[in-house]
């Protein structure tokens, strides 16, 4: 249920109200906007009298919520949520680039690369340290020496590090991450959501393999109501039954997750696509439907790549693809 009260409605007033609902065994969610605030309230409220709350002298209107995921839900929070990563911002007309490598494979390659996609305007690095692979017997990643390397390309760059986690005993080595990526894979790992919920760092969560945008919103509200609010929904492509391409990127999903989520959105051409020379064109298409930032894949040397080497693009085609988005975003400002 959605209580907003009118327009500068003094404090004591405020907090009385929150404490009764509080009382009625409701945990209530306070979002403060420049005008008006909003409380969202999360429980069994099949016992609250709507009239009753909305005859309230400080309040405006009361609504009731059928939609199951509540904190990720715009109505609770009607502004966009913007996510600060050590300076740079994601949402609310904010848009970062993140890009990199599938997997870190060794200090040359990941310096190499974060050195030239900040130089192609890139605002954050990506790289895997723990893969999830299909296959048993591929490249694993380099794991605790991954984050490492990530480390020293990110004090050599100055760019925030976002990388995947597969299990939540790892996170003891994740000090040093900026963004923790959540893979397609995991999406669904509520137990990894709900240990999620209780770091005080961003989560980039990627859609499920299969997953609707209900389930997204869903795996969303287990980090966010587990305690960690900073969440960036990330589409990837969904399997179906392309037959030329890894998956099927859904743009659709990026303005109706707008609509549905105050949280920023990101696109992942490059596995929603699988090949490299798909990814600019879905690029440019993503950040024309509304994304607020895109994760692509770059490698130095594609052909010896040790992972996903097929959809990477290389710096000069990274470089190309960077400013033809930056130009679209200027003409659509
Ligand atoms: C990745 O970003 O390296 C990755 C494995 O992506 P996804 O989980 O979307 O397949
Ligand atoms: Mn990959």
């Amino acid at each position: 249920m959605i209580v907003v009260l009118k327009p500068n409605v003094a404090m004591e007033k405020q907090e009385r109200l929150i404490d009764w609902l509080k009382s009625l065994s409701l945990n209530v969610h306070v979002s403060t906007g420049e005008f008006q605030t909003v409380l969202g309230l999360v429980g069994d409220t099949s016992t609250v009298d709507t009239s009753l709350l909305e005859s309230l002298e400080i309040v405006d209107t009361v609504t009731r919520v059928s939609d199951p995921f509540k904190r990720a839900n715009r109505k609770f929070h009607p502004e966009d949520t913007v996510i600060d990563v050590n300076g740079v911002k994601i949402g609310g007309g904010n848009f970062a680039i993140i890009a990199g490598p599938c997997s870190v494979e060794s200090e040359d390659q990941i310096v190499t690369i974060a050195k030239s996609v900040k130089a192609s305007g890139a605002k954050m690095l990506r790289g895997g340290a723990f893969k999830p692979r299909t296959s048993p017997y591929d490249f694993q990643g380099l794991k605790k020496e991954g984050l490492r390397l990530l480390s020293i390309a990110k004090k050599e760059t100055g760019l925030p590090v976002v990388t995947e986690v597969m299990n939540a005993a790892d996170l003891p080595l994740f000090d040093d991450v900026d963004i923790i990526q959540v893979g397609a894979r995991n999406t669904q790992n509520f137990d990894l959501l709900k240990e999620l919920g209780t770091v005080g760092k961003p989560i980039l969560l990627k859609r499920g393999i299969a997953g609707t945008l209900k389930e997204l919103l869903m795996s969303a509200e287990y980090i966010m109501s587990s305690g960690n609010e900073k969440v960036i929904l990330c589409e990837r492509g969904i399997r179906t039954y392309s037959d030329y391409t890894r998956n099927t990127l859904d743009l659709a999903a990026v303005p109706m997750l707008h609509e549905l989520s105050h949280l920023p959105v990101v696109v992942d051409p490059s596995h929603a696509t699988g090949i490299a020379k798909l990814v600019t064109p879905m690029a440019l298409a993503a950040s024309v439907c509304g994304a607020d930032g895109l994760e692509i894949e770059v490698h130095n040397n594609p052909e010896h790549a040790w992972s996903d080497g097929a959809q990477s693009l290389r710096p000069e085609d990274f470089d190309k693809l960077a400013k033809k988005v930056f130009a679209l975003r200027e003409v659509m400002d």
